[in-house]
């Protein structure tokens, strides 16, 4: 008789993980299925992940303590999930796992830059991602060249690919007021005499935390805060950048001249998954919908979940805490 699972996890990001954690501290049986040759998704990228302090990595390796009891499968993709009456058919390059649930924690994608293309990303060098800039620092690498000044002039641009009709997204990527303050007070830190501005549509500061992040910032880091988006970004004198706006709190135009930009790049929907040949319920936004309005991590196919930015942006609590929920859903319902 084939073995049968209690879960199989798509997604070996912090979502999957501290599912499949827990699931296997109690006992569950457990396969992960990740797509990428690492785990941790794209936290584990980060070099600082607010506000907890530690890296990705480190965070990553926090929720791995009982994993050796889960299969753990890299570089591999789901072909096919079928339902077969109480069970489920999960087919990972070409090998059938049968399963009680199927946990679908498949994140989110990154913006492509390149689409705006007025930003210049991909055209100046000096324009970076926020992600560029957090594999400069993991790299101990410095994201710029500042050989020729003494005082150089950064600024960071909000809402890149998020809140944008011209790109057809309507969402707020909900942690990237968050990062750019991040990564303002990081530029300060690494290069001293620098000056940062950061040009936002709207702060979204939810968490206290943030606020206090927002106000040191300004307070010990003197971080301006420009209420304006950015129209065009062109190559102005000394191989600087000309950045013109509108500061829409003063009504006026601005142009600004930099060394370096690095754009706030918004989370995408993940790719579709699909159950009995069928695309997943999705929301208005091409985000997984959760079927029920008070369990968060139902969908319309019983036994299959869905939890962590695959809904929707979320932050990195957010996330544990809506894994944590459908472990103990995934734990109830194998129990039934
Ligand atoms: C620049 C930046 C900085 C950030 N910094 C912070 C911060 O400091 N603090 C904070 O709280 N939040 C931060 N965030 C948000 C944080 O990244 C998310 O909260 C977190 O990544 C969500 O985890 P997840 O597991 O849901 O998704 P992901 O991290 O996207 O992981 C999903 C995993 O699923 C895998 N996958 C996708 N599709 C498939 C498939 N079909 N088959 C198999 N595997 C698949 C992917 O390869 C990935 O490993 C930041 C975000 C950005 C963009
Ligand atoms: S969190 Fe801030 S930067 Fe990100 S999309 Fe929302 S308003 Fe824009």
């Amino acid at each position: 008789m084939k073995e049968l699972n209690d879960a199989v996890i798509i997604g070996g990001g912090i979502a999957g993980l501290q599912c499949a954690n827990i699931l296997a501290r109690r006992g569950r049986k457990v396969v992960v299925v990740e797509r990428a040759d690492t785990i941790g998704g794209h936290v584990a990228q980060w070099h600082t992940c607010y506000p907890f302090g530690l890296t990705g990595k480190e965070l990553v390796d926090k929720l791995t303590t009982h994993l050796e009891l889960a299969e753990i499968i890299t570089n591999a993709e789901v072909d096919n999930i079928e339902r077969e009456r109480d069970k489920y058919a999960v087919t990972v390059n070409g090998k059938r796992h049968d399963t009680r649930t199927v946990l679908i924690a498949t994140g989110y994608n990154l913006f492509d830059a390149h689409i705006k293309e007025e930003l210049g990303y991909g055209v100046y060098p000096r324009v970076i991602t926020s992600v560029e800039l957090e594999n400069a620092w993991n790299n101990n690498t410095m994201p710029f060249d500042t050989s020729d000044t003494d005082a150089p002039r950064f600024a960071i641009v909000h809402c890149v690919g998020s809140r944008d009709l011209k790109c057809n997204v309507t969402h707020c990527s909900k942690v990237c007021c968050m990062a750019g303050i991040k990564a303002a007070k990081e530029l300060k830190q690494h290069y001293p005499t620098c000056q940062v501005t950061n040009y936002y549509m709207d702060l979204r500061m939810f968490d206290t935390s943030y606020e206090e992040l927002y106000h040191n910032a300004q307070t010990e880091f003197n971080v301006q805060f420009v209420r304006g988006r950015i129209s065009e970004i062109s190559l102005g004198n000394k191989g600087r950048l000309k950045l013109k706006s509108e500061d829409t709190l003063l009504g006026i135009p601005i142009v600004d001249r930099v060394h370096g930009v690095v754009l706030m790049i918004g989370m995408q929907p993940p790719a579709t998954i699909k159950v009995d040949n069928e695309d997943l319920a999705k929301n208005q936004n091409g985000f997984l919908l959760q079927s029920d309005p008070i369990n968060a991590n139902l969908t319309e196919h019983p036994g299959i979940f869905i939890a962590g930015a695959c809904k929707g942006p979320k932050t990195i609590t957010e996330t544990l805490a809506d894994a944590k929920a459908v472990a103990l859903a995934i734990d109830e319902y194998v129990t039934k």
